[in-house]
């Protein structure tokens, strides 16, 4: 994949604080008492934050930025950049991600506070008004006009609240979309930031998940719960800045440490599931008097223009008419137009091939779509006023949206 989103931003020499710190590992006896330690702070709590980093996307594909190899370690050190297993667009939530959910959907956690823009937390099915994302989204862009909120399933173009070129779609706002990332410069957003700093001086338990605390103002705001009476924790590989204000120090990946601490709550980690829909258009117009023009036309949900990454190919034929040539689409937008020769029923199967990204049991969408044409052409009946003679030779078109909805990914967590 690229990384997309780190070659956005615009160049920077100095990215301050630490880079390419060691990784510190806690030997697996202390891991498993540390990991018990905080079940039992989180079992005691009434108000949880979170505030996850790079350190909890590590496992789904995505590298760190700080880590030994991570973007700007490997940036400054004029070395290659790493490379990611998969794309934003296919990763799918880590452990981590899906049991920060699921304490959320419970009322343990009442904020989640994140300075990653991959997307996941969102995909992992926390709702939007529980999250923070202070250095924005890659998939999110907003309007400025009405403040609504887009959530896309491609990454979007560009980085530091610049016009992405789509519209609201609120009819009677119409406002130019901006994007949600923020560039180096840029503050955060303001009704994130005010939002997080109340949640945090509420909570009686902060956690900070795989980030090493080192951008400001972002890494602040976690101090916000020890100053108002609360306990902070640190899960972290490498030292942070603020070690020594944390009432427990874990030196573990995230995933093996909330593996052990749900275990431990004896709560399970949800499966995590994804569904994608996309639009199948099809319109027919019939009284060129050759037979139907038949136009099938499989789009993004967020719009005619918007690219589908998850799809790579479509096939499309006729069942029962053989005369008619099936269409192998390639390339997008994913258009088919056939000629059908006369009025009646006709089954359409559609089969939309995935990206290989997605696993293969999922990768090939098969539907069966109906059908009817609708001809008015070369009316030889002969009955009739000439009002119904002049309306049987006009051309008539039709159209119908079918939305083909499909389970693109599933991964189970056990404990
Ligand atoms: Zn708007």
């Amino acid at each position: 994949m690229s990384l997309g989103y780190a070659e956005k931003l615009s160049y920077r020499d100095d990215l301050g604080g630490q880079l390419g710190e060691p990784e510190i590992f806690d030997k697996a006896e202390a891991l498993a008492a540390n990991a018990q330690h905080l079940a039992d702070m989180v079992r005691a709590s009434h108000a949880v934050i979170v505030f996850t980093g790079a350190g909890i996307s590590t496992a789904c594909g995505i590298p760190d930025f700080r880590g030994p190899n991570g973007v700007w370690t490997m940036q400054r050190a004029g070395k290659p950049l790493p490379k990611a297993r998969c794309s934003f667009t296919t990763a799918t939530p880590s452990l981590t991600h899906m049991a920060i959910a699921e304490l959320v959907r419970r009322g343990k956690v009442t904020r989640v506070v994140s300075q990653n823009v991959d997307g996941l937390h969102l995909r992992s099915g926390i709702p939007r008004d529980k999250l923070a994302e202070l250095h924005g989204n890659c998939f999110a862009e907003r309007c400025p006009s009405c403040k609504k909120e887009y959530i896309r399933d491609f990454e979007i173009e560009t980085v530091g609240f610049k016009r992405t070129g789509r519209r609201c779609a609120e009819m009677e706002c119409k406002g130019r979309l901006k994007d949600f990332i923020l560039d180096w410069e840029d503050a955060l957003p303001e009704d994130e930031l005010t939002a997080s700093e109340e949640a945090a001086s509420a909570a009686d338990l902060a956690i900070c998940l795989g980030t090493s605390l080192q951008i400001t103002p972002a890494c602040d705001l976690p101090l916000r719960t020890p100053k108002a009476g609360g306990q902070l924790v640190i899960v972290n590989l490498q030292k942070t800045p603020k070690d020594k204000k944390a009432a427990l120090l874990i030196r573990g990946k995230a995933d093996e440490v909330m593996r052990a601490v749900m275990k431990s709550l004896q709560i399970p980690v949800p499966a995590f599931v994804r569904q994608d829909t996309f639009l199948l258009h099809i319109s027919q117009r019939s009284g060129s008097g050759r037979g139907i023009s038949l136009e099938a036309r499989v789009s993004s949900r967020h719009g005619p223009e918007c690219t589908m990454p998850l799809v790579q190919s479509m096939d499309i034929s006729f069942l029962d008419h053989d005369t008619l040539r099936p269409g192998k689409l390639r390339t997008q937008p994913f258009v088919l137009t056939r000629l059908l020769p006369c009025p009646g029923t006709y089954r359409m199967a559609v089969t939309i091939n995935l990206v290989d990204a997605i696993e293969a049991d999922n990768r090939r969408v098969e539907r069966t779509f109906s059908i009817e044409a609708l001809a008015t052409h070369h009316d030889h009946s002969g009955s009739g006023d000439g009002a119904s003679q002049r309306r049987k030779r006009q051309k008539i078109t039709t159209s119908q949206t079918e939305e083909i909805t499909v389970t693109t990914q599933e991964v189970k967590f056990e404990l």
